[in-house]
């Protein structure tokens, strides 16, 4: 069933399956490193909505060089077969890391940091990821993490949509302006996205649950924005107020930049550590570099 090789790439065990594609890790023979190959399904390969899909999301990767976003390094057709050759994160995705429950506040501002000020810089160039969520949050081996999937952006002044009018992202994480379908949507959706990514991070708990993906959809238009204290009572009380900022439905209320959503947090968490009940950790004091160390 594995497909053993793609051009020079030797296939060596399936990684995941997603809503288009299945992701394989392989070894890159010329230089015997590991990579991760996504190879969209032959079923798929005459329907020009997919492949379209799909070499969007090569180029749009290839062209975005930053710390947080998974490289891309190759990119190819081999007998009608499209894919996408990244770099191989060891560290699992952070959809995995979840399953174990909540993280600390500490470690949910490390991870935040990096993905913020990259998501700073796509927003930056005019792209929207759309479809932030934990599985599209992978690390490396030293615990850093990265945004990936840019699957289904756009450029935001582009008005091209490629998958029409179908409900398309994961309604989990969704913008209810996004569950609306509107035609104008910006990188703050992003922003919400990450609110609710920033609330199942804190609690282990989704903002919304239903039985639906449509009932979900619903619970992001109409119901308040969920109270993080009543899932997970031990949080600092600031926390409340950042998740409705971010989770805002109206997007002109939330942060407007993702690295001020960060800011807010890092003051929440540097509080947290500055109590005199949890220890003080290193990440919590200033970094200072004094001029004269410079050459
Ligand atoms: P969607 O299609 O909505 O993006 P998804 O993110 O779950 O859903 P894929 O992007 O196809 O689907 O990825 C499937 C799985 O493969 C991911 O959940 C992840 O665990 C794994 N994966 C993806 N890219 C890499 C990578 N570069 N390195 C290691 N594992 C990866
Ligand atoms: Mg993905």
């Amino acid at each position: 069933m594995l497909p053993q090789k793609i051009d020079r790439y030797e296939i060596k065990a399936e990684l995941g399956r997603g809503g288009m594609a299945a992701v394989y890790k392989a070894i890159d023979p010329r230089f015997k490193r590991e990579v991760a190959i996504k190879i969209l399904p032959a079923a798929f390969m005459h329907d020009a909505m997919f492949r379209a899909r799909f070499e969007r999301e090569a180029q749009t990767i290839a062209s975005l060089e930053f710390p947080g976003i998974v490289p891309v390094y190759d990119y190819g057709d081999e007998n009608g077969q499209t894919y996408l050759v990244m770099r191989y994160m060891p560290g699992g995705s952070l959809a995995d890391l979840l399953k174990q429950g909540p993280l600390p506040i500490d470690e949910v501002k490390r991870i935040f940091e990096r993905l913020t000020s990259a998501l700073d810089y796509v927003h930056s160039k005019g792209i929207i990821h759309r479809d932030l969520k934990p599985a599209n949050i992978l690390f490396d081996l030293h615990g850093n993490a990265y945004l990936s999937d840019f699957g289904i952006v756009h450029l935001a002044d582009a008005s091209i949509a490629l998958t029409g009018d179908a409900l398309i992202g994961t309604p989990s994480y969704m913008s209810p302006e996004q569950a609306r379908g509107d035609g104008d949507i910006d990188h703050r959706s992003d922003i919400y996205a990450l609110g609710a990514i920033l609330f199942e991070m804190l609690s282990g708990r989704l903002p919304y649950e239903a039985t639906t993906p449509m009932g979900i959809a619903m619970k992001h238009l109409i119901e308040p924005v969920p109270r993080i204290l009543a899932v997970k009572a031990d949080l600092p009380a600031a926390c409340e107020d950042l998740i409705a900022r971010a989770m805002a439905k109206e997007r002109d209320k939330r942060f407007q930049t993702a690295s001020e959503m960060a800011h807010a947090l890092e003051a929440i968490a540097v509080q947290a550590g500055a109590s005199p009940s949890k220890t003080l950790t290193p990440a919590a004091a200033p970094e200072v570099i004094p001029a004269t160390s410079k050459p």
